[in-house]
């Protein structure tokens, strides 16, 4: 399969994040069904009663407070479509390119899931080569544990060899996912201030 960049959409984040108006989008990578959606309605506080008012939605901006600094995060949960398979390659290639960080989702359940998850980290690699971008893999429905398929030590050892952060999270249970959303924050914050020595 192969990826083309139709152009750097990437390069104008750096005028974004100047000034205290700090603004950063964080793209939700993963297959089908890991509970990307889950994850990105707990960050935009949408009840599981009323999501079926948000179809349609799939961009999320707020403010969080993290170490008593504001970070504003757009979330996207745009990977998947329901378009054209046309589309939905013109999408992905976005997705891609526009992030100023990553959260790759698997299913601690489904361990095709967290194959993908490594494929999409070596995408993001290639595609975004002389970038640092701050990624966190994330195993999602940690609350399964008979269904698990890949152990704690899987996910941590994969995050090592990709260079990123890692956590476990329940999105039904509201487990760590404060802690995900912070934690991109912090990502976040460690390379800006990196680059401002
Ligand atoms: P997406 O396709 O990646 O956006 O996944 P969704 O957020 O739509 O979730 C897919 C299914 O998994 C839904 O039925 C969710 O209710 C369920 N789900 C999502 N997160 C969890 C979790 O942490 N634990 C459990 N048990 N189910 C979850
Ligand atoms: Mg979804």
């Amino acid at each position: 399969k192969s990826i083309h960049s139709r152009a750097n959409w990437s390069s104008d984040s750096e005028s974004d994040s100047s000034g205290s108006e700090c603004l950063y989008r964080v793209v939700l990578l993963g297959d089908h069904g890991v509970g990307k959606s889950s994850l990105a309605n707990i960050f935009a506080g949408i009840q599981e009663k009323d999501a079926h008012k948000h179809i349609g939605e799939d961009t999320y901006e707020r403010t969080l407070m993290v170490d008593e600094e504001e970070t504003t995060l757009v979330v996207m949960d745009t990977w998947e479509t329901e378009k054209q398979e046309e589309d939905e390659k013109w999408v992905q290639d976005y997705c891609m390119q526009v992030g100023n960080a990553y959260i790759i989702v698997y299913s601690i359940t489904d361990r095709s899931s967290f194959e993908s998850a490594s494929e999409l980290r070596i995408q993001l690699r290639r595609i975004r080569q002389a970038e640092n971008i701050p990624i966190i893999l994330v195993g999602n429905k940690s609350d399964l544990v008979r269904s698990r398929e890949v152990a704690v030590e899987e996910g941590r050892a994969c995050a090592v060899v990709f260079d990123c952060k890692f956590i476990e999270t329940s999105a039904s249970l509201h487990h760590n996912v404060h802690e995900l959303f912070e934690g991109i924050v912090r990502q976040i914050r460690l390379r800006r201030d990196s680059k401002e020595i």
